[in-house]
């Protein structure tokens, strides 16, 4: 049971952070001793069988990175890199997407080998993340499965546009 799974006893929930009315939501506890179970529980998320269609993973920084960093060393599959905007080299394909105060904007190699990406992050709220990055991902020619997170807010995010997989949702 997602709501009831054993990692909510290892999670911080921190209140009013990074502002006040917010709950936080800290997963590095998880990180320190818990990385094999991480992993484990990640892929156990996904329907039997999806793995085999993954032809990469693609993640936003910075939590996201870890999380398939993980992925990618248990599995053998490729890593894409999204980022903020101004690190990665040329040529980048950009979106901008939208924050709770003005829009950031987010790119991605634009010469990688064209795949069938699953996006991975840690935390699911508004979808903003991810949409943006779906959009990026198929402006650079890679077909979109869905999306994989430990942690689904489910009360703060409508339909996404993409399937989505969880270890845990509150
Ligand atoms: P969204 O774009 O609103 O869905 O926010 C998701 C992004 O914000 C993810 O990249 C998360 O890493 C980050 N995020 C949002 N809420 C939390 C939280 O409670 N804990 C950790 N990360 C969060």
């Amino acid at each position: 049971n997602k709501q009831n799974h054993p990692f909510w006893q290892i999670i911080h929930t921190i209140t009013d952070f990074p502002k006040a009315g917010i709950d936080f939501y800290d997963i590095s506890p998880l990180l320190y001793g818990h990385v094999t179970q991480l992993v484990d529980e990640l892929l156990a998320a996904l329907p039997d069988g999806f793995l085999d269609t993954v032809g990469a993973f693609a993640t936003t920084e910075a939590r996201g990175f870890v999380i398939g960093s993980l992925l990618a060393g248990r599995t053998g599959k490729p890593l894409i890199l999204i980022r903020k905007a101004g690190k990665l080299p040329p040529p980048v394909f950009s979106e901008n997407y939208t924050l709770e105060y003005g829009t950031d904007t987010l790119q991605i190699k634009a010469n990688l080998p064209k795949t069938n990406v699953l996006l991975v992050d840690d935390v699911l709220a508004t979808g903003g993340t991810l949409i943006a990055s779906k959009r990026l991902c198929e402006q650079a020619g890679h077909g979109v499965l869905g999306a994989l997170v430990l942690l689904d807010l489910l009360a703060l995010h409508g339909d996404i546009g993409m399937p989505t997989y969880s270890v845990m949702t509150t």
